[in-house]
């Protein structure tokens, strides 16, 4: 399955959550297309009984298709997680979600200086991100603890950077496991993510079931 393309908020609507997909638009609820209308698209979305109704089959689907729409990644890099995430010592929904939040355009977005995970993704694409002072442009790049993610010094003056990285450190949304500068923009790794510090907010467990059908 390719990735989605489509409209963003119409991924959140179909998702019945927020997926923070559109950047600074997400932190406002009159612009947000979720908040504006909370159910699913389509001409029956309003007058859907999909909660009501849906099998058990339908709810893992949909959570492993929300998990993946808002980390932005086809079918298939996402399968290739779990295939991992499995083969590890540990609870297998943690460890994909420590996989997922170890990709370097996340760990990007995270530290703040890409406005949603799409952007991230771009400036990871264009060459403007480094890892431990070289050049890293493969989003998938596995972080590890210890590991420090820059922004080039050439593109540290791109507004769009230094707007993001202000507006993440107003809204506190860094998380534990990360240590980042929105002035130098710079980060570390910390530490790895895992147990409480992983806050993601869908059910690993029914992806996980998902899976193993
Ligand atoms: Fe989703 Fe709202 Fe952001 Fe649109 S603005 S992508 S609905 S969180």
């Amino acid at each position: 399955m390719a990735k989605d393309t489509g409209p963003q908020c119409k991924q959140c609507r179909s998702a019945g959550m927020k997926l923070f997909l559109k950047g600074e638009r997400c932190y406002n609820d009159d612009k947000c297309g979720y908040k504006r209308r909370t159910y699913p698209p389509g001409h029956v979305g309003r007058f859907s009984r999909r909660e009501r109704n849906a099998s058990e089959y339908s709810v893992q689907l949909r959570e492993k298709q929300r998990a993946r729409r808002m980390y932005g990644i086809s079918e298939k890099q996402f399968h290739k997680c779990y295939e991992k995430a499995s083969q590890k010592v540990g609870i297998t929904g943690e460890m994909l979600f420590q996989y997922l939040e170890r990709r370097l355009d996340n760990v990007v977005y995270r530290m703040g200086f890409g406005a949603s995970r799409r952007m991230a993704r771009q400036l990871v694409r264009h060459r403007h991100i480094t890892v431990n002072g070289r050049i890293v442009d493969i989003p998938s790049f596995t972080v590890k603890s210890g590991d420090v993610i820059e922004v080039k010094e050439k593109s540290k003056k791109q507004q769009a950077i230094r707007d993001a990285a202000n507006s993440a450190s107003t809204r506190a949304r860094i998380p534990a496991w990360i240590e980042t500068n929105p002035i130098e923009l710079k980060g570390t790794v910390l530490e790895l993510p895992e147990g409480d510090k992983l806050d993601i907010p869908v059910q690993d467990h029914l992806i996980v079931e998902f899976y193993s059908r």
